[in-house]
């Protein structure tokens, strides 16, 4: 490759990086969300978790209200077998021995019924607090896929903006020699986006506009002439720039 070419293709380099930037920009742009939809999904993924956990909740005291019931069921057959049996008994001593029995039961059956009332108590206040949850949800949700859908359309004109970029790109990169091209990109992979930079003049020195740093003479010489030249501090081809 000749100077006055390496000059040209630099020249074309830097002009078809600024077109890989601009496509870097729009990817990143792509995948960021709106902070609406963000914030939205996260109202929505908070009321979820809540609404989970009073459901959760609820089970919970339903189980233990349906034991409480069914031990109360329990009892109330054995009271009304005892009954039956204390019609039965043949003795006075016999009779006590139900009516205590009896009185037991009952006083079980009580026990069950004053525990089960807070239970029933609680229950008819997360019912309560369950409805508020969805209510909440569903007032949210159709704003959150309103987001959703103004986001993927926001997303499909940016990939057709991609898309009719990366053509552009390939248009201009074949007047850059494939070596050189293969070059930049894999300094433009290690280096955070940019493979090629300017040199900048700052009085009596260069310097590297990637890095900063001041350039040996013999480097900026070559740069000059449109040697293709590395920056000996952070490796990025050097452009010697319009
Ligand atoms: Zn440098």
């Amino acid at each position: 490759m000749g100077n006055v070419n390496g000059a040209e293709a630099l020249k074309a380099l830097y002009g078809l990086q600024e077109k890989d930037l601009e496509i870097d920009r729009l990817q990143k742009e792509a995948e960021s969300l709106p902070e609406e939809l963000l914030a939205v999904k996260a109202q929505v993924e908070a009321l979820e978790r809540e609404l989970e956990s009073l459901l959760e909740r609820q089970s919970e005291l339903r189980k233990e209200y349906n034991r409480h019931s069914l031990d109360i069921e329990d009892l109330t057959a054995k009271e009304k077998q005892a009954e039956a049996e204390q019609r039965q008994a043949q003795s006075a001593r016999e009779q006590t021995q139900y009516e205590n029995r009896i009185q037991q039961i009952k006083d079980r059956i009580k026990e069950l019924l004053e525990l089960s009332t807070p239970i029933m108590e609680a229950m008819e206040g997360l019912e309560k607090e369950i409805a508020r949850v969805e209510a909440e949800l569903a007032a949210l949700k159709p704003r959150l896929e309103e987001l959703l859908e103004a986001n993927q359309v926001r997303v499909e004109a940016l990939r057709q903006e991609i898309a009719q970029r990366l053509e552009e790109r390939s248009l201009m990169a074949e007047s850059i020699p494939s070596p050189v091209l293969k070059e930049y990109e894999a300094i433009r992979r290690a280096r955070k986006g940019t493979g090629v930079v300017r040199m900048l003049r700052q009085g009596q020195v260069f310097r590297c506009e990637g890095c900063n740093v001041v350039l040996p003479t013999h480097v900026a010489q070559k740069v000059i002439q449109g040697q293709l030249t590395r920056c000996p501090s952070c490796g990025r081809l050097l452009w010697k720039g319009d």
